[in-house]
């Protein structure tokens, strides 16, 4: 993708992000967009920002690494979005501003015990396993409560809300009821006090399913940066 492309690209997924809060009365302005920039180059990066965007989600944590490194001089917001090996929690916990992936106890405990003194705590959002999908990473449902019990008695943690990788469904319907599955979770655990403001669902595949169902932050990729080549780390 040209600069040009990826600017106009960013520039349609906001105007889409608003016309579905307005189709689903959502408040204007409710729904966050984190670009999903793995796999893609820096180049790539710096035109997205340039055009405004100012939080990126990445997964693979070198590569992460190397670009914030060549991005320091600019103001953007990183967030962990890949699977959390716990080898790896340290350079997570100095490095980023989120992670979305908190998926056990004993992941949020060394993000927490090794978050920099000097940077404000680490926002994190509980992924869970939502289409219980056996690939797939993330808690089961019926033990977020407890793990959210856990994270809020972490001081250098944050938590902000839940997460999930819904199974690619190409039905719309489909794709809104595991939508509203997470929702439903996120709004039990509110009502069991636990204070949470972001629900962490929604890509390019699914966004409109995810605005619908009370999404309050998509990740997108591909519809930004065009198709990337899948790597692992
Ligand atoms: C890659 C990725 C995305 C973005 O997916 P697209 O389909 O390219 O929009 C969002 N969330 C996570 C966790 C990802 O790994």
């Amino acid at each position: 993708m040209s600069y040009i492309e990826i600017q106009n690209n960013l520039h349609t997924i906001k105007q889409r992000i608003a016309d579905y809060e307005q189709k689903y009365a959502r408040t204007p302005g409710s729904v966050q967009l984190l670009a999903a920039s793995k796999s893609q180059s820096i180049d790539s990066i710096i035109a997205a920002f340039d055009a405004g965007q100012q939080s990126f989600g990445e997964n693979y944590l070198q590569e992460a690494l190397a670009k914030i490194a060549a991005l320091q001089d600019k103001k953007i917001e990183w967030h962990f979005i890949g699977h959390i090996q716990s080898n790896k929690t340290r350079s997570i916990a100095e490095h980023f501003a989120w992670v979305h992936s908190v998926d056990s106890s004993k992941i949020a405990k060394r993000l927490n015990d090794q978050r920099p003194a000097q940077l404000p705590p680490l926002n994190i959002c509980i992924e869970v396993n939502i289409s219980e999908a056996e690939t797939k990473s993330g808690i089961a449902a019926n033990q977020v409560l407890a793990l959210a019990q856990y994270c809020q008695t972490l001081p250098r943690c944050h938590l902000r809300g839940l997460m999930a990788i819904p199974t690619a469904h190409t039905s719309f319907n489909e794709q809104r009821d595991d939508c509203h599955k997470l929702f439903s979770l996120w709004q039990s655990l509110q009502a069991q006090h636990i204070a949470l403001d972001t629900l962490s669902l929604g890509m390019s595949d699914d966004l409109e399913a995810a605005i619908a169902e009370g999404s309050t932050l998509v990740r997108v990729g591909t519809a930004i940066f065009g198709k990337r080549v899948e790597k692992k780390e």
